[in-house]
């Protein structure tokens, strides 16, 4: 089946790219493996230098890029370009970082000399979707490549030319053919690219449905994997949060990338004391976001990446309206060309409802009201993910007890969770394993060895 794009806001069909056959993706593996062979023996200052010329290239073309994003998925241009000036942005800091996050370290012993390398380990394979079609692949590839290793990696089929423009890039940039490669391959060939010889780890960002397929096909064959997987994030509202602060960032929470992000806030925990306050300033807010062309700077909130997505989110909503939530702003899809869905506010949601348990990957916000900031923890976590969440408070106390006690990857206190390069991005529980970016993120697929010498 082709690689089709389609615009969500015009339902045009962009381009269609023809998926790789078995010999096709045969030879593609071949020519990954054998660049291992030479990246591996590359210094890191040249590695160094290829990646600072990748980042410049992609500074002068942020526009460019961030147009073909947009009309891949939908996300607003101004959202497009901030994403690709972020992946330029990681591609400096792992420039001037990676050569100290890899080097090799010494470790007193009894004996004249030891410690441990950080060796790369071969060709790893990352299944990547479609929501930052840029800034996912970035975000797992850069640390990895540094380390010496290559990635080959299946990008969601939606967003094809985001991933033939990443491919080209690197090779713009004067990396080696096969450092990054995009394979145009179906869900069915994966499980034989994770089981070849060639390919010595895999990574998956996307949901926990896929997560437990790779997993299972990674443990078959022993291959180390790394999985970030899908989230309810939860968004607490202490007692002493500045809602001046506080509101126009929850919205924005919910409505960034048009409300699919894994960490996107999804659950507005607010305390019993300041839940008048807050849901009628939160609720006004998000009825004033204006929906529609993702091109217009006006616009917060663009079309869902497509009709199905747009569908599920539609009848997540309904069915749990139908159960007794209730929706004080949007709540049912907007007719006419484009996959549209207004900003919505859902409360008193039944727990075995669809809102109630599933993960609304869309721009609907569901607000619980809790007694205290124990309660809103408790509730926080009651859930089977564990991505990120953040706390909404003046009270250092209030943020210390949130940071402690929420069981999650990232806690954010007055800020909205985001990844960034310094620090580790994954998750607990069915939010998956592994860390991406940071030392940890360059470390994921190497071989710490250790050496002794006596
Ligand atoms: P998805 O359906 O899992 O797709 C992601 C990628 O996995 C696509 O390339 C997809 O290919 C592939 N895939 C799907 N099923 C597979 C299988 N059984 N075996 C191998 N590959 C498979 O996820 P999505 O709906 O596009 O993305 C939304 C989900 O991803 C949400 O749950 C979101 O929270 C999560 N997410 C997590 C992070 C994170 O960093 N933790 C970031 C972004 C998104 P096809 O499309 O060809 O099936």
């Amino acid at each position: 089946m082709p690689f089709v794009a389609t615009n969500p806001a015009t339902e045009a069909v962009l381009a269609e790219y023809p998926s790789l056959s078995n010999a096709e993706l045969d030879a593609a593996l071949q020519r990954s493996h054998e660049a291992y062979l030479a990246w591996r023996a590359t210094p890191m200052s040249k590695r160094e230098e290829l990646l600072n010329r990748a980042a410049e290239l992609l500074e002068s073309e942020v526009p460019v890029v961030g147009e073909l994003m947009t009309s891949e998925m939908g996300k607003t241009f101004a959202a497009a370009k901030g994403e690709a000036a972020k992946c330029a942005m990681t591609m400096r800091y792992y420039a001037e970082h990676a050569g100290r996050m890899l080097v090799e370290e010494s470790v007193a012993t009894s004996g004249s000399r030891s410690g441990l390398r950080y060796d790369p380990i071969g060709v790893i394979f990352a299944v990547m979707p479609w929501n930052f079609p840029l800034w996912q692949v970035v975000r797992m590839a850069v640390p990895t490549i540094m380390a010496g290793n290559v990635v080959a990696f299946k990008h969601a089929p939606n967003v094809p030319g985001s991933a033939r423009y990443l491919e080209d890039l690197f090779l713009r940039a004067g990396f080696p053919a096969g450092v990054l490669a995009s394979l145009f391959v179906e869900v069915d060939q994966v499980a034989g690219i994770i089981a070849d010889d060639r390919v010595k780890g895999v990574s998956l960002t996307g949901s926990e449905r896929a997560g437990r397929s790779i997993a299972a096909e990674a443990g078959k064959n022993l291959k180390k994997c790394v999985l970030e997987l899908g989230g309810s994030d939860p968004f607490i509202i202490g007692a002493s949060a500045n809602l001046d602060h506080t509101v126009p960032l929850a919205v924005t929470a919910r409505v960034q990338n048009n409300g699919q992000a894994c960490i996107a806030s999804k659950r507005y925990l607010v305390v019993r004391e300041r839940a008048d306050e807050f849901l009628e300033r939160f609720v006004a807010e998000m009825a004033a976001v204006k929906v529609g062309d993702p091109m217009d700077p006006a616009t917060g909130l663009g079309p869902l990446v497509s009709r199905a997505q747009r569908d599920l989110l539609a009848a997540q909503v309904s069915t749990s309206l139908a159960q007794g939530a209730i929706a004080l702003t949007g709540g049912a899809p907007i007719e006419g060309t484009g996959f549209y869905y207004p900003a919505t506010v859902l409360v008193d949601v039944p727990r075995d409802s669809r809102a109630g348990c599933e993960e609304l990957f869309g721009p609907v916000a569901v607000v619980r009201v809790v007694d205290d900031l124990e309660a809103a923890i408790d509730e926080a976590n009651n859930t089977p993910w564990g991505l990120g969440g953040s706390i909404w408070a003046e009270d250092q106390a209030e943020i210390d007890a949130a940071i402690k006690g929420l069981d999650v990857g990232m806690v954010f206190a007055n800020a909205i969770v985001v990844s960034m390069p310094e620090l580790p991005f994954g998750g607990t529980k069915n939010s998956g394993f592994g860390r991406e970016l940071s030392t940890y993120g360059a470390r994921e697929f190497t071989n710490a060895k250790s050496f002794f010498v006596a």
